[in-house]
């Protein structure tokens, strides 16, 4: 009878015990990383989800591509933005995110220093005063952390004059223990050369930017930058024939593994800290 109790308590007590280990520190840690890049054709849009559950979206895809991305992220379980980067205001960029952040509470957006005179980048700034959303300056140094495992840090821009406005791109490097991230937006060689200079560049994945064009990707960039896989968020039959010829030469010659949307639909990366897994959710 006494052992049946003593057993009875000792039950009890892991119960209590499991019951007191904070979740959401225990999650942080041993629940992966999961980057999607959303398949809106000749544009970009990326889902950030963070172990400790907060969501970062990069980009809001092109005019047209609002409701698609709505669907995607609410099936996904997102509820809430915590961060939305606006990379640059181009309207493959920018084009629906006024409607996507409609749609959820946001609690702070950043975008580069560029005020841009098109209806795209107007309707997105009615947004950001209706709803009064924090936003902060896209640039080098920028950091913040996604619980205790997801360091963030956007390497470009770091100067206040481009030449092309592809080069006002906010570059975004997302590490998660030993896995790195780089998400170039439409970066070009001039951006490229910036980042080099400024160091802590190192990734396993890189997200190519502008769409695979040969405005950038350059073979020198590859070399330092040294990922095994690249990600093109690129339309099919685009009239720009993106991604360049070139480009994917580059690629080949360093026998990275490449993933495209315009081929596959959307992709997922998922990363456990020590090893990135990929698959893919064809949304047509
Ligand atoms: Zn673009």
């Amino acid at each position: 009878m006494k052992t049946t109790k003593q057993l009875a308590a000792f039950f009890l007590s892991v119960v209590l015990i499991c019951m007191t280990v904070p979740q959401k520190a225990h999650a942080d840690w041993f629940d992966p990383l999961t980057i999607h890049f959303l398949d809106v054709g000749q544009a970009d849009c990326i889902l950030v989800k963070a172990p400790n559950g907060q969501t970062m979206l990069i980009d809001g895809g092109d005019e047209h591509d609002a409701e698609e991305i709505i669907t995607y992220l609410k099936r996904e379980g997102v509820t809430q933005l915590d961060i939305v980067v606006a990379t640059h205001p181009h309207h493959d960029h920018i084009g629906s995110l006024d409607d996507v952040i409609r749609e959820f509470p946001v609690s702070v957006l950043y975008m580069p220093n560029l005020p841009y005179d098109t209806k795209y980048y107007h309707d997105l700034f009615r947004v950001i005063n209706e709803k009064q959303i924090p936003v902060d300056r896209a640039k080098a140094g920028v950091n913040f952390k996604m619980g205790f495992s997801v360091k963030v840090e956007m390497l470009a821009p770091k100067g206040s004059y481009y030449k092309h406005i592809n080069d006002y791109s906010a570059v975004i490097k997302i590490k998660h223990g030993k896995k790195t991230f780089l998400l170039m937006a439409d970066a070009g060689a001039e951006e490229e050369k910036e980042i080099l200079s400024r160091g802590g560049y190192k990734a396993d994945v890189i997200k190519l930017g502008h769409h695979g064009a040969n405005t950038g990707t350059t073979m020198e960039f590859l070399k330092k930058v040294k990922a095994k896989t690249a990600v093109i968020s690129v339309g099919r039959n685009n009239p720009y024939q993106f991604p360049s010829k070139e480009v994917l030469y580059r690629l080949d010659n360093r026998n990275m593994t490449v993933y495209r949307t315009d081929q596959l639909g959307a992709i997922i990366a998922t990363s456990n800290g020590k090893k990135i897994m990929f698959r893919t959710n064809v949304l047509h």
